[in-house]
């Protein structure tokens, strides 16, 4: 009986006051997102278990640990989206857009759903701003992207965080580059984890994002594939870097990310900060050029990336940084008695109309308690309607936060209040920079 007063394990409500904020947040992530030319697609929450295990790699931890797999009841086996890269492709295969106009730019907001150990920074649900950028082989889509993804994090006011890129490379470096990552990790296979001796054989690139305390610390000394790159592959992370630099972005070279994934190719890079503990990343992502074929559709270049939102709000907070405030109830109306009422309600359809914030009892409470309730909410301003009110067309004005009160004829409210309101806005905004 107790569970049906709690939210899952893992799982997080986003309530009224904070939920303001965090849709403050995305407006800004999806605006600065357009900046660049990226649109905004919406998919669904699940998917054919396939899409994943074809995509994200069935010798990652997201896919052999993490996924919330189940049958459906027409035997379907259906996983919901650990991430949204893999339903995002999916789509555009599907749709066609692959076959139109290149690149296609997209961005998109959305829950993912993984099944980890639930601490600060890694819940069960979670949510993930992303884009994806298909069909754009040239490294400065590369530098533009990284470039969109510091846009996008100083867009929300996030200040300290640092940039470190990799290239691990295509599958022809890669063949090299396992078979050195092998040769090492064999002399380590009585000191590997379980999963990651199995991995040794299916892909030993996985060992270097072993989570294990063990198994980090061998792979610290592993071959990095930077050492490996073929003519082309470092060729075209050497024109990153320059594209980068050219754009006065600051980064550091660090061999060692390899990025949780399968379907990564060539760059790979993290945004990470100092300010949030052990889970420090907050955006990762990269160029994964083989994907699109792998899933099924013609062979082309693509990368994007992804950042969880959570560790981002931890970050703000971390940072002392406010989000936006709701904005409060521009006025009150108070009533006494029926006819009142049936006035209010006309007076307040009106000004909402209008476009003002208006609320008004709608519990019957007794006027003292209707007062307490606008101080509660913090409204602007209220005004009482009564008999006295109705017949004489003209409303007491008051002022919440000074007290002052002014009288206001109702065949003009709307004009009136217009301009007490900007006035208002203009007291405030005087205030704030004053301060
Ligand atoms: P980590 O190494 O922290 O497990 P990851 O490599 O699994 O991260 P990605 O799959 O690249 O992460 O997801 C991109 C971003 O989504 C991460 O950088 C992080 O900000 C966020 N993220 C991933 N998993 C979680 C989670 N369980 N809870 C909250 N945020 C998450
Ligand atoms: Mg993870």
């Amino acid at each position: 009986m107790a569970e049906i007063n709690r939210a899952v394990k893992g799982t997080n409500d986003i309530l009224p006051h904070a939920a303001f904020g965090w849709r403050a947040l995305e407006n800004r992530l999806f605006e600065t997102a357009a900046l660049y030319g990226f649109s905004e697609i919406r998919i669904p929450v699940f998917e054919h278990t396939e899409v994943f295990n074809r995509s994200v790699g069935d010798t990652t931890d997201v896919v052999q640990k993490e996924m919330y797999t189940f049958d459906d009841k027409g035997g379907r086996s259906l996983t919901l989206r650990p991430e949204l890269t893999a339903g995002v492709i999916r789509s555009i295969i599907e749709h066609g857009l692959v076959n139109g106009a290149l690149p296609v730019k997209v961005c998109y907001e959305g829950g993912c759903y993984r099944y980890e150990k639930p601490q600060a920074g890694r819940l069960r649900e979670f949510h993930q701003f992303g884009v994806e950028c298909v069909g754009a082989a040239a490294a400065n889509a590369d530098a533009e992207v990284i470039s969109l993804a510091r846009q996008l994090l100083s867009s929300i006011g996030v200040e300290k965080i640092a940039l470190q890129i990799n290239s691990i490379g295509c599958p022809e470096c890669r063949k090299h580059y396992h078979a050195a990552l092998k040769e090492y990790f064999y002399k380590h296979t009585d000191t590997l984890c379980a999963t990651c001796n199995d991995r040794l054989e299916r892909n030993p690139m996985r060992i270097l994002d072993c989570k294990s305390p063990i198994c980090s610390e061998i792979a610290d000394n592993a071959p990095v594939v930077l050492d490996f790159l073929c003519d082309d592959c470092a060729k075209h992370f050497d024109e990153v870097k320059a594209h980068l630099d050219s754009m006065g972005i600051e980064y550091t070279v660090n061999p060692h990310i390899v990025r949780g994934l399968d379907y990564y190719t060539r760059t790979v890079f993290e945004f990470v900060s100092g300010d949030i503990g052990a889970q420090a990343t907050v955006c990762g992502g990269g160029r994964y050029d083989g994907l699109i074929s792998q899933m099924g559709g013609p062979s082309t270049a693509a990368l994007g990336f992804a950042m969880g939102l959570e560790r981002l709000m931890l970050v703000l907070a971390a940072q002392n940084t406010a989000l936006p405030e709701e904005p409060t109830c521009d006025i009150f109306f108070a009533s006494m008695g029926d006819k009142a009422r049936v006035k209010v309600s006309e007076i307040s359809s009106m000004l909402r109309d209008e476009g003002f914030s208006v609320q008004t009892d709608i519990c019957s409470r007794g006027l003292k308690a209707q007062m307490k309730y606008a101080d509660k909410i913090g409204a602007k301003f209220t005004a009482v309607i009564g008999d006295n009110e109705i017949e004489t067309g003209i409303i007491r004005l008051k002022n919440m936060k000074s007290g002052e009160e002014k009288e206001l004829d109702l065949n003009s409210l709307t004009d009136s209040l217009y301009s007490i309101l900007l006035a208002l806005s203009v007291d405030e905004l005087t205030d704030a920079v004053n301060n």
